[in-house]
């Protein structure tokens, strides 16, 4: 099975100059899925953890799935203004303006151990925000998984202290 075949590009999307990846071919194909699915499981068989954390939207493609088939629980990490109870937030820089990342000040405990999945590693700016919410809770993120990561760009190198791993190198 070559991932590769299946990952559609766009260009221009969502601003001009950028080649957007775009993995919904991935997920409607399913042997596509679940290649991906079994490339996480074989990654992270040894890895000890207590819930698996995801970031809006595409992340949430990925890792419910996971969580259900590592029998744990899923956190939602959501852009600002969706989460309903005390929250905690980060804003983070994108190449244009500001965001914000948000999680339930509940949904993890002091030295509890996460899996950061989302589908795609950048610059890292978004999966850093991720990680500060997750530190705020004294909560440890100790392994972070994408189905693609961008290798012209910095994301590995900011993410350095972190295991990452990554199943398409773009
Ligand atoms: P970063 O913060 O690492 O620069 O960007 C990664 C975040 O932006 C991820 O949450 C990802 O969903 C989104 N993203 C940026 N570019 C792309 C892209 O080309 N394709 C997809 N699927 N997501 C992207």
């Amino acid at each position: 099975m070559n991932l590769k075949n299946l990952l559609r590009e766009i260009e221009d999307f969502p601003e001009e100059g950028i080649l957007f990846k775009d993995i919904t071919p991935i997920l409607k194909d399913e042997d596509g899925f679940n290649e991906v699915i079994e490339r996480f499981l074989d990654e992270f068989a040894e890895l000890e953890f207590d819930y698996i954390a995801a970031i809006e939207a595409r992340g949430f493609l990925l890792g419910p799935v996971l969580s259900r088939e590592f029998a744990c629980g899923f956190i939602p990490i959501r852009k600002s203004g969706k989460l309903p109870a005390d929250k905690v937030s980060v804003t983070y820089e994108l190449e244009y303006g500001e965001s914000e990342l948000e999680m339930h000040t509940d949904s993890l405990e002091a030295g509890d151990k996460v899996l950061l999945i989302d589908d795609l590693l950048a610059t890292g700016g978004t999966s850093l925000a991720a990680i500060e919410l997750i530190e705020k809770l004294e909560a440890e993120v100790i392994a972070a998984g994408y189905l693609i990561e961008l290798t012209d760009l910095p994301g590995r190198s900011n993410l350095q202290d972190y295991n990452i791993f990554s199943i398409m190198k773009e």
